[in-house]
Formats: C-alpha cells, structure tokens, sequence
C-alpha cells in the first residue's frame, strides 16, 4: 500500500486527529453528533474557516447554491481571511452573484471588497458588480462638492 493520508480533520476545531477517530481529542467534538445535529448552512459556513482551499472552495460554492444573503458577511470575511488566494475571491464573488440583487447585505459585502481585497482582479469585479447592482449610488469618497449646500449669491 502506498502512502495515504492518516489523519483527517476535526470538523469543529481542523486539528489533525486520527482517521478512526470518533471524539475530536483536541476539543472533545463527537464527529458524528455534529454531523448530524448542526444544520447544513451552518457547518458551510464553519467550513469556510477549513484550513484546506479545497474545503473551502467546496463550502464556497455550496453556499453560492443556497444564496441566502445573511452568508454574505462569513463570504466576504473569507475573502479577505484569505486574501492571497485571488481563485478563491474570484469564487467568492461568484457566489455572491447568486444572491438575491439589490440585497443590503450585497451592496455592504462588495463594498468591503471593493475597498479592502488586496488583489486587483477582486476589487475590480466587486467594482463592477456594484455599478451594475446599485446604479447611481455613490460612496461618499465618490461624491464631489456637489453635496454642500448651494451658496446664495447676495
Ligand atoms: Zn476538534
């Protein structure tokens, strides 16, 4: 037999534990008990903390497919958690697109990345998906001295 990986990760803490390993012995978790109590959007969104991208990716793409926009802030943390990995944001955004347009929660997640994901490719596409879902809405960084009250010429 070749060399096959003889640890997995504890579904609660990622610490390396045994393959057979039924209790987490790093945090006491019971694997099973927590695979079947802890409902499904929840463990996704644990999972986006994984400390492997393809874990991750997986939860990326599986919360993309729930489109519930109060994941919107654990995708954007993740994001930036990770911000080297520009695949990773890139897949992010993605998920974000199938949230349902014009949501709040969106407009503040794209925001965030817009401002604060150091990879180019990231912030541009926030960047756009905001000028294409909220039009006319300016940050206030945006917004000239248009906004000070007209002067009365006396
Ligand atoms: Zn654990």
């Amino acid at each position: 037999m070749g060399e096959r990986s003889t640890f997995q990760y504890c579904t609660w803490c990622f610490a390396e534990i045994p393959l057979d390993a039924k209790v987490c012995p790093d945090c006491g978790t019971n694997l099973d008990d927590y695979a079947r109590h802890t409902p499904y959007p929840d463990r996704l969104i644990h999972a986006l903390h994984h400390p492997l991208s393809e874990t991750r990716m997986g939860a990326i793409i599986a919360l993309g497919k729930q489109a519930d926009p109060h994941t919107i802030g654990a995708l954007t943390d993740c994001a930036l958690e990770h911000d080297g990995d520009v695949i990773e944001g890139l897949e992010i955004l993605h998920s974000l697109s199938e949230m349902p347009a014009g949501h709040p929660l969106l407009k503040a997640g794209l925001e965030r990345l817009a401002e604060q994901h150091p990879a180019h490719a990231v912030r541009s596409r926030a960047q756009n998906r905001l000028q294409t879902l909220f039009p006319g809405e300016q940050s206030p960084a945006q917004q000239g001295q248009e906004a000070s009250a007209p002067k009365t010429s006396a």
